[in-house]
Order: C-alpha cells, then structure tokens, then sequence
C-alpha cells in the first residue's frame, strides 16, 4: 500500500489540527521510511521479481525489525514518546502512535503472507487484497480522496505545495504499478529515501490552523 497510508495521514489532521501534515505523513509511512534504511544496512531482505509485474514484484522475504506486529508497536511507542518529549501533548502523542501502527493494519490488509507478528520464528500473514489490483486501487483512490476532503476541512494549506505534493503521491502510485521493476535490491533502498521529499513537502504545505478552526 502507498497512498493509503498517506491517505489516512491527510485525514488525521481532522482529529491533531495542531500536528503539523509532516508529522502526520512521517508517523502513517515510518515504517515504510525506516524499511529502505534497513535493506541498505542489509539487516532486511527482499526478493524482486521483474517477471511477475505491479504488486508482485517485490517478495518481502525478511523485515521483522520494520514491519512485524510486535515491532510496530514498538516503533509507535517511540515515535509517540519522542513527540510527547517535544511537545508535551498526550492526546496528539498517542494519536501519532496509533498512526505508526495503522501503516501495519493496512498492509495487513493488502499484503501477500508475508507480514511477521513478531521477529524471529513467527506465523506471516496478510489478507492479499494486492491480488486483486483493481480493488487495491479503489481502496487506496477512496482513502486519499477522504483524506484530502478531512484535511480541506481542517487546514488551509499553500495550495500550489499542497497540489504538488499531491501529484507526486499519484505519480509515485502509478509508477508502482507499471513503471519498470528496479534494478537492485540497493537501488530500491535508495529510491525509498526519496519518500522524504513528500515529508518535507507536507511541512512546507502545511500551515499552523487558526484557532478558531480547532
Ligand atoms: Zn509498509
């Protein structure tokens, strides 16, 4: 899943008007930002598949540090933790916290059995929706266009970033999809950093919402 994820983050605004976008976009895709970090450390592993195409082409064959149950939650406990050490808000800490575990939930949902519960020896799973590109898309197209509505809403962005950002996210979708398989386990490491530009963006969109709006 890609601009699912992002999709929820837009739409967490609606309940953290005081967080800022990039915050939001960092805390839905940590786990998808730590994970090139970790295939470039060769700590995680995956298997590309140029022949097999769209959402098969990667075989996520060993990332229990990045996207296993038990080390979600961890992760959503440190990033929930570091925020709270920054800005000493509990409701918005424990709402980023829960925003690191969702990326896991909707990988759930979309993933092959491939997901551990925990590091080590553990039971994969995922409920394959990627099988099924069409209905992966609806889902994905339907949680960005919810979350661009909450987030509209809510904040009233630098519009031209804001689009921009936007675009790239479709851009990035549909590159996923048809564009061509990479050519390297270390090149998709490096690609993977890229995924700080929409951060960066999603700061630089964002604007501090009036109080009135909260
Ligand atoms: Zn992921």
């Amino acid at each position: 899943m890609f601009i699912g994820h992002f999709g929820l983050g837009l739409g967490a605004k609606k309940a953290a008007p005081t967080v800022s976008l990039g915050t939001l976009f960092m805390a839905v895709q940590f786990l998808d930002l730590l994970w090139p970090i970790c295939l470039l450390l060769n700590v995680e592993h995956v298997a590309i598949h140029p022949e097999l195409g769209g959402n098969r082409t990667f075989e996520f064959t060993s990332y229990p540090i990045t996207h296993s149950l038990l080390m979600a939650i961890v992760w959503g406990i440190v990033f929930g933790g570091v925020y709270f050490l920054v800005k000493r808000n509990v409701r918005n800490s424990i709402l980023l916290g829960l925003a690191v575990l969702s990326h896991w939930v909707l990988d759930l949902v979309v993933h092959f059995h491939d997901l551990p519960l925990y590091p080590g020896n553990s039971p994969l799973v995922g409920l394959g929706v990627w099988a099924n590109p069409l209905l992966t898309n609806i889902i994905e197209g339907a949680m960005l266009v919810v979350g661009i509505i909450l987030y509209l809403r809510t904040a009233h962005p630098r519009k031209v970033v804001f689009w921009v950002l936007i675009a790239l996210l479709l851009l990035v979708q549909v590159s996923n999809m048809f564009g061509p398989a990479p050519s390297s386990v270390e090149a998709v490491g490096w690609a993977g950093q890229a995924q700080w530009l929409f951060v960066a963006l999603a700061y630089w969109a964002d604007r501090k919402v009036a109080p009135a709006a909260r």
